[in-house]
């Protein structure tokens, strides 16, 4: 079953395994439905956040990933938002976690499309944030980072397309 909205076995409300695939009232897609309490089976995309991370004179830190989705290519920080976190606290987060740098948040670029580990459908919301502090990376997703002016930012390496069109939007509208 390579559709994610059908992938599952045991109902996580009773613990049966008993889904039909019907159309729920109200819907219009066929969805896993249990028999034996109700529980509908919905899934959405998870929830990402990052940060286009400069030093505010037109260099960009970049991180080269060490695990795959993407492993070896470049992207900026980022990860999950968790369920009690602000998106904009989860990407200043992961900046810390993955460079070592503060991030002094800014504004929203855009809202992303990409794909994570195990082919997980994400939507990654990417802020601008100017960095300080030093670098030191206490991730073990993180291989190398780097800073990079406009002109020798690594187009053809990015891990996510995401990347590649939220900086192109982020560079699009500085003057
Ligand atoms: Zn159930």
């Amino acid at each position: 079953m390579n559709d994610p909205r059908q992938k599952i076995r045991y109902c996580p409300r009773c613990g049966a395994r008993a889904f039909e695939t019907r159309v729920p009232r109200a819907d219009d897609r066929p969805r896993p439905v249990c028999t034996g309490c109700g529980y509908i089976h919905y899934v959405g995309p998870v929830l990402a956040a990052g940060a286009i991370l400069h030093d505010g004179a037109g260099r960009f830190c970049l991180v080269r990933r060490a695990l795959d989705p993407g492993r070896g290519k470049w992207s900026f920080p980022g990860g999950f938002v968790d369920v009690d976190e602000a998106p904009p606290d989860a990407a200043r987060r992961e900046v810390q976690e993955e460079t070592g740098y503060e991030a002094e948040m800014g504004s929203l670029i855009g809202a992303y499309q990409s794909r994570g580990p195990r082919n997980k459908r994400v939507v990654i919301l990417v802020y601008e944030a100017r960095a300080s502090g030093d670098p030191n990376t206490t991730s073990e997703e993180v291989e190398e980072i780097k800073w990079f002016t406009q002109e020798d930012l690594p187009w053809t390496e990015f891990a996510f397309e995401s990347s590649v069109q939220a900086l192109r939007e982020f560079l699009g509208r500085v003057p």
